[in-house]
């Protein structure tokens, strides 16, 4: 297949609708979710779409329609223009549909966790009706307690939505109740087998001797589980079918005794919901529609179907997809809260963590992590993408959202001291962006020494050339010393920022990598509480105020 044809035929097409003009980004949701191979490299992708865009954009319509029919296209035309964003969801009905994000509380977010949250809240924006956060901790044994505070602000942040927060341990009595309800219908026993001679019995499609008993004798060993029973000695199974063709499927455990004291009910409860069990409760409790799950839970769907139907409860769609790995990234939770702890980490928003913290803490705005995930979709292809590639890409979306909007500034790494030999102290008023006039001017303070960066200066040669940004051009006679050399634009000479030696602010920009670069700005930057910057030659950045310091923490070019 040809992209470029393929982008081209949308780009048309889409023209054709809006009246000769193509919408860019309606393109890109399209070939993002209709060619697999537009994926491999979406920034190429979109640099072919904006290059046909802006070609066939430029053409009259008599000529687009040339070029359609040229094409072949008046069949295509009605197929094509089949989605912006996400494809539809099976029976979804506007204002109705419920989905959830259903993390553990082991840690903080990270950025895996961001492609699952998003894409169910994106379909929740997309149709209207409830987003819900699920904490999934009916297990005692990997609970972080602060990930109860961490968990629902790293969602807010990322999908921009708000939503329902839901506990499991604080549902407790009604899985008791379903258990009962389920045990007493005859749908489930409890199970007092060595779990080596269960699996034998099941692996033969054989019933254990459990599975006959009466609700009467079921309900006296639930108590007992309740009392008397100790960890290991009993589950509850649900009834499936033991000759089915997947042994994991054939009377699953729902629920299990464990001691462990939880950091929320403490001693409270011992009989614990297993995730089959207490998902299909709460999915059905809080009414969900749709649900979006790895491939990997296929076999879990399969074993809740039965419960479904032992309840005689409505079946949710689910919607399987595949897993993004990202290659040359280690994502652990658990180690990583190890290492914060062992301080070699500063914290979960620590630069260097993949974390939603951390991302925040850069300045990511939350759209670009949206805009990838609507473009990739439900897909049920497993994906492995270099982190680095992901990376490139959410910066190269993120610098789209910020770059009309983010003030610019000068920023000197590494300061070197010149001295331009008659010189008089002057402001210089510049505009904070060439293109936004919103945003209003800045001043300059000129002054017989400036700081340019340590690269800069060593760079330049003497008997060099250079103009000073929104100021005039200086010619280096020494290494540190110049002279001026009037102002009017000169052609492919180096144009640099710089910052007065006398009116300036130390600024400490944090690199990705942790590190430090010392620098000095401009006096305006003072003014800055909290503001997404760009540092001109530098790059984009968050400007932070951290006690009496400036901080800055470099986003991206
Ligand atoms: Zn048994």
């Amino acid at each position: 297949m040809n992209l470029e044809n393929e982008i081209k035929k949308l780009v048309l097409a889409n023209a054709g609708q809006h009246g000769g003009k193509a919408h860019a980004s309606a393109i890109i949701s399209q070939v993002m979710g209709k060619i697999s191979e537009a994926r491999t490299n979406p920034k190429e992708t979109i640099a072919l779409i904006d290059k046909n865009v802006n070609e066939i954009n430029k053409m009259s319509m008599k000529d687009q329609l040339i070029e359609i029919k040229k094409l072949g296209l008046s069949v295509t035309i009605k197929k094509v223009i089949r989605r912006i964003g996400l494809p539809e969801l099976k029976n979804a009905k506007k204002g109705k549909v419920i989905m959830r994000f259903e993390p553990s509380p082991s840690g903080a977010l990270h950025v895996g966790h961001a492609f699952v949250s998003i894409l169910n809240s994106e379909y929740v924006k997309k149709y209207g009706g409830k987003f819900i956060l699920r904490i999934s901790d009916t297990n005692a044994e990997n609970i972080c307690e602060e990930a109860y505070k961490l968990i629902p602000k790293d969602v807010e942040w990322i999908t921009g939505s708000k939503f329902e927060l839901v506990i499991q341990s604080d549902r407790m009595e009604s899985y008791y109740k379903y258990a009962k309800e389920v045990l007493e219908k005859g749908h489930a026993y409890v199970c007092t087998c060595e779990s080596l001679k269960f699996r034998d019995l099941i692996n033969k499609k054989t019933a254990c001797p459990c599975r006959d008993k009466t609700p009467k004798e079921n309900m006296a060993d639930w108590n007992k589980m309740l009392t008397t029973y100790k960890p290991g000695d009993a589950v509850v199974r649900i009834k499936t079918d033991i000759t089915h063709k997947n042994p994991a499927i054939r009377d699953w455990p729902a629920f299990r005794i464990n001691d462990t004291p939880h950091p929320r009910t403490g001693k409270k409860y011992r009989v614990w919901p297993l995730m089959n069990f207490a998902v299909t409760i709460d999915d059905h409790d809080y009414g969900l529609t749709h649900i979006i799950r790895g491939k990997d839970h296929l076999t879990n769907s399969e074993r809740q179907k039965y419960l479904y139907t032992h309840m005689g409860w409505k079946i949710p769609e689910f919607i399987h997809i595949g897993r993004i790995n990202f290659t040359g990234l280690k994502l652990s939770t658990s180690t990583t809260r190890k290492l914060i702890d062992e301080g070699k980490y500063l914290g979960w928003d620590d630069v260097r963590l993949p974390f939603l913290q951390a991302f925040k803490k850069r300045g990511y705005k939350p759209e670009a992590f949206q805009k990838f995930v609507t473009m990739v979709g439900p897909s049920p292809a497993d994906k492995s993408v270099s982190f680095e590639s992901f990376m490139k890409t959410i910066n190269s979306y993120n610098k789209a959202l910020i770059d009309p909007i983010a003030p610019r500034y000068f920023f000197v790494p590494k300061p070197t001291k010149i001295k331009i030999t008659g010189i008089k102290t002057s402001n210089i008023e510049a505009p904070k962006h060439p293109d936004n006039q919103k945003l209003g001017k800045r001043i300059l303070v000129k002054t017989e020494e400036l700081y340019i960066s340590k690269d800069d200066a060593e760079r330049i040669k003497k008997g060099e050339k250079v103009r000073l940004k929104y100021s005039g051009n200086i010619k280096f006679t020494t290494a540190n010393k110049a002279t001026q050399e009037g102002k009017e634009l000169v052609k492919g000479i180096p144009i640099i920022q710089w910052v007065s030696t006398t009116a300036n602010v130390p600024v400490k920009l944090i690199l990705p990598d942790g590190k430090k670069l010392i620098g000095f700005s401009e006096t305006a930057l003072k003014d800055i509480t909290d503001c997404v910057v760009q540092f001109e030659r530098v790059g984009f950045a968050r400007v932070v105020k951290e006690g009496n310091d400036i901080v800055a923490y470099l986003l991206h070019k």
